[in-house]
């Protein structure tokens, strides 16, 4: 299966938009690779490249080691699956799927053998006959799906494909299009902003950001190892909480504080962070997420150096757990989107003006993510126990993860 190597990629929009920049990226033959980002950060520009259906304005897309800048589209031996998938209304199914088969050429009853063994695959077998209106909204992705499949191409490229489906039916198509990808073993890249769908597809994860990649990974590392503050925010759902700390060291213990909670760090949290003791006596951006608290008073064991005394504000039962919103009296993380909505008088963007306004007043809304054990309830005080050894730190001025080099950190 192709290999699809991305070497300083960049495209500027006639209008001056730079909508990708200097983006490099190996692909290995049957790799599964999700591009994720927000609305507008070139996602959809590098596939397109990669498609061959906008220009490259600097930069290479390699295929099998061959530069395919100036190859057409249809030389590419790459199929893609869009959002907007429109099926010709009067074929049904089997016709959708072999249509472009017939228009290269080829014999009906190899056309036939390849419809039904996507058919097959994608579990359509018996909807062949019908026509879209009369397929469901996953059937009709399915057809979509299917003509792609049945051209046998060396790559998939998927924009956002599932983006039209509703929420049951997506989560149903993400599993089911992982499956497909890996029987077939097909080299694909897929495009989507929604985090949950790139961290459960892919074999790696390339997150985006203004035209710029910020981090490549499988999806774990991705988690555990968030390179800066914005992969630590974009990846996770509810998002890590982050607030300004302090790293000092006290009688031998290196300790981390912010606003009036301390949480001493053990031995092993400080290896994996080898670059924090540079940051002694200095301000790092501390990183928790939810679901590394609980409940003290629930907890096989919380030492009090590991504990932090809250009050709770809102308790939202999902069932399955529960998520408690607390306060914590410390600085917020100024992003620079925050700073600049401090200087804006009317920030447009609600959530913008929100956070500047959060940021204002000091204090940062945390979420932890509670087992359904837990008695906590509004406006009462309770116990917070922090996973210490999961905690993440970043450098307040970079927005760079502090992780292993020391160097980094000065
Ligand atoms: P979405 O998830 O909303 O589709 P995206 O991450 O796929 O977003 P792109 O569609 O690649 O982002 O757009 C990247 C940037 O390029 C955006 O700022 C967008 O406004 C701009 N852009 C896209 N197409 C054009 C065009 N034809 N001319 C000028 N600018 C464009």
């Amino acid at each position: 299966m192709a290999e699809i190597t991305l070497e300083s990629l960049t495209k500027v929009y006639p209008d001056g938009t730079q909508a990708v920049s200097d983006l490099h990226l190996d692909v290995a033959g049957g790799e599964f690779v999700v591009f994720v980002g927000p609305s507008g950060c070139g996602k959809t520009t590098a596939l397109r490249m990669i498609a061959g259906l906008e220009t490259i304005t600097s930069g290479h897309v390699m295929i099998d080691g061959q530069v395919v800048n100036d190859l057409p589209p249809k030389d590419r031996d790459i199929a893609m699956v869009f959002q907007n998938y429109a099926l010709y209304p009067h074929m049904n199914a089997a016709k959708n799927m072999g249509f472009a088969l017939k228009m290269k050429g080829l014999p009906q009853n190899e056309i036939d053998i390849r419809v039904r063994e996507a058919a097959r695959i994608l579990g359509l077998s018996d909807a062949l006959h019908k026509k879209p209106r009369t397929l469901s909204g996953g059937q009709r992705q399915r057809v979509a799906m299917g003509r792609a499949i049945v051209r046998n191409p060396q790559a998939f490229l998927m924009d956002e494909p599932l983006s039209n489906l509703d929420a049951k039916l997506r989560v149903e198509m993400r599993a089911e299009i992982a499956r497909i990808q890996r029987d077939l073993g097909v080299t694909t890249i897929y495009v989507t902003h929604d985090q949950t769908e790139a961290m459960t597809m892919g074999d790696r994860v390339a997150v985006m950001r203004n035209g710029l990649l910020q981090q490549v990974a499988a999806p774990k590392e991705l988690y555990d190892r968030p390179r800066n503050l914005f992969v630590a925010e974009f990846i996770g759902s509810p998002a890590m909480n982050l607030v300004m700390a302090r790293v000092e060291r006290l009688d031998g213990d290196t300790w981390v504080s912010f606003g009036p909670h301390r949480l001493r760090l053990d031995p092993a949290t400080l290896e994996r962070h080898d670059g924090l003791p540079a940051y002694d006596g200095r301000e790092v951006v501390l990183g928790i997420r939810p679901e590394d608290m609980e409940d003290a008073s629930v907890a096989r064991e919380a030492p009090a150096d590991r504990v932090i005394s809250v009050v709770c504000d809102i308790r939202e039962d999902m069932g399955s757990e529960v998520y408690v919103h607390f306060n914590v009296q410390a600085d917020a993380v100024l992003m620079r989107e925050v700073v600049e909505a401090l200087v804006v008088e009317d920030a447009e963007d609600e959530e913008t003006r929100l956070a500047a306004e959060r940021a204002r007043g000091g204090g940062v809304v945390f979420v932890a993510r509670l087992d359904r054990a837990t008695e906590a309830l509004e406006r009462q005080p309770v116990d917070v126990a922090v996973d210490v050894t999961r905690l993440h730190f970043f450098d307040p001025e970079t927005g760079v993860g502090i992780h292993g080099s020391p160097a980094g950190a000065t």
